[in-house]
């Protein structure tokens, strides 16, 4: 395989692309050849010494080389967690100290963006765009919110009725730090994603193993060494990089107290199970197959460009991705005609070109499932409107594809297929609309477009999701508890609730 990046000693072929070769070149993670993990503030050879190509999906060239880890990378790893997590001067941190080193590292992300976001539009495909908000600017503003958790995390005085005569009794619990904990997260989002997990354990006073996905390590390397720079002591944040072995190794790990998982339902299930095995805390964010529902009287302007975003942001790649349209008959051909029109005119190339809005899938791995779930859902009787195939001969692009499927019984309508691909279903009335929404096994988001203030407030109790947008689709905010009900989840992301998951509640009964 051709590689554009000088340090790995591949000669660089002639056909590069100028923009890729002169992005990589403004990288100098990428300069330093072979990446290790790195652990106990240093970077460390994989113990198997294996390594895997990283490649830009955009292009197919390989980008770099990262680290294979092993159960034994990870057994490292994991002790070099536990003693940061023991020794002293970490113990002896004030919260006001971890406060002060969050922002730092809020600040670095920030300050480092431009390499960050080229990185995962590098390694992901994601539009720059796209990576200077969402991971950027959206991380960065994440971890300093973080930061004032570090100050406010407490306990409480309460009364007791204990009835031991002659004594006087105290009771009050404290919020204490659970120990080491194992952050495992996707490729979709792989800066935001690991700082959703990274900064609420720092702050509640956790070490961290954090483990990107195999395809995109990149930027997780970048910011372990920006922690280095933010003052925190190494083994406060370590990242092995590799695949599900090494995912597997660190939730089975029985020092590991606290398990963060972003991914599939499956390999969630499994990981869910490690952590029972140990008794370690866990959440699970998993998959999502999230309806967005048009009633009659909605501004289908607005519902239109919703709709189109909820679906198309980083080419569907989103576990909130608004891929089940369920609209009322009256409107349906207006919706549909607009939405039809606004996918065929978005424009399909690399992230790093600023007209575009649709760049390539994750990986030749994501592309083939991709193109096999839009195979399936036409054999089992959906119809295109558009779309269906792939873009460009180089890279993993395909076109924005939607189906009108009105049994929404085929499997492209069921099952979460993670890129561009939306299917619209008709309904008749809002009893019918709810029962459409709720049948099926995940339930992560959902969105309800009308100008109703009563539908809408009457439709959102019920709907089993663990957000709902009226108006709206994938609009975060840090201080809202983010998770899924059924299949897509246990435990939230973000807000207090995330926080508090790191630590333990210890109750006092002091006899005084
Ligand atoms: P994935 O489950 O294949 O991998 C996620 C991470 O888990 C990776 O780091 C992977 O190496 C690791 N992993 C895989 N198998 C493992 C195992 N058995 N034990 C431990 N770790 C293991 O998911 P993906 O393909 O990287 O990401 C796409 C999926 O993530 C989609 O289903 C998407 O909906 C979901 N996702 C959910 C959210 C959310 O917040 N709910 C956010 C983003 C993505």
């Amino acid at each position: 395989m051709a590689s554009l990046n000088p340090g790995l000693g591949t000669p660089a072929g002639s056909d590069l692309r100028r923009a890729s070769r002169e992005q990589l070149e403004r990288i100098p993670l990428l300069l330093r050849g072979r990446l290790g993990h790195f652990v106990d503030g240093a970077s460390q050879v994989p113990r198997a010494g294996r390594y895997r190509r990283i490649v830009d999906p955009a292009t197919e060239l390989t980008i770099a080389e990262a680290a294979e880890g092993s159960a034994e990378d990870v057994d490292v790893a994991v002790a070099s967690a536990r003693m940061a997590f023991e020794r002293s001067n970490w113990r002896r941190l004030r919260p006001a100290d971890r406060e002060r080193m969050l922002c730092a590292l809020s600040e670095l992300v920030r300050t480092n963006g431009e390499e960050l976001s080229a990185l995962e539009t590098l390694q992901g495909g994601k539009l720059r765009s796209v990576a200077r908000r969402i991971d950027v600017e959206g991380g960065a503003e994440f971890v300093r919110y973080m930061a004032g958790w570090a100050t406010k995390l407490e306990g409480q005085t309460i009364d007791n009725s204990i009835r031991i005569p002659g004594r006087q009794w105290v009771t009050f619990t404290r919020r204490e730090p659970v120990g080491v904990v194992a952050a495992i997260v996707p490729w979709n989002f792989p800066l935001a994603i690991a700082l959703w997990k990274v900064a609420p354990a720092l702050a509640a006073g956790c070490t961290v193993v954090l483990k990107p996905s195999a395809e995109t390590p990149l930027t997780a390397l970048r910011l372990a060494e920006l922690a280095i720079e933010a003052g925190f002591p190494a083994g406060a944040l370590n990242v092995v990089t590799g695949g599900a072995e090494v995912g597997a190794a660190l939730a089975a790990h029985p020092q590991v107290r606290r398990i963060s998982f972003t991914g599939s339902t499956e390999a969630g299930k499994r990981v869910g199970h490690s952590a029972i095995e140990n008794l370690a805390r866990f959440t699970l964010e998993l998959g999502g197959k999230s309806p967005a529902i048009v009633l009659d009287d909605a501004d289908l302007d607005e519902a239109a460009e919703g709709i189109c975003g909820g679906i198309f942001l980083h080419q569907g790649q989103v576990c909130t991705a608004s891929s089940r349209l369920l609209v009322q008959r009256r409107v349906r051909d207006r919706l549909l005609g607009r939405l039809v029109r606004a996918a065929r005119a978005l424009r399909i190339g690399s992230g790093f070109d600023p007209d575009t809005q649709l760049g390539p899938l994750v990986s030749a791995h994501h592309f083939e499932r991709v193109m096999r779930a839009i195979e399936r859902g036409r054999l089992d009787g959906a119809t295109l409107a558009t779309g269906g195939v792939r873009a460009g001969e180089a890279g993993w692009f395909v076109e924005p594809t939607i189906f009108v499927d009105d049994s929404a019984r085929t499997s492209v309508s069921r099952e979460e297929v993670f890129g561009p691909v939306l299917t619209a279903t008709t309904f008749d009335d809002v009893d019918e609309a709810v029962r459409l929404a709720n049948d099926t096994r995940y339930g992560l988001a959902a969105s309800v477009w009308t100008r109703s203030l009563s539908a809408a407030h009457r439709i959102v109790p019920r709907l089993d999701a663990g957000i709902v947008w009226v108006n709206s689709h994938n609009v975060l905010d840090n201080a809202l508890p983010f998770g899924g009900m059924r299949q897509s989840g246990v435990g939230h992301d973000l807000g207090r609730a995330s926080v508090e998951s790191f630590t333990e509640l210890k109750s006092v009964c002091m006899a005084v």
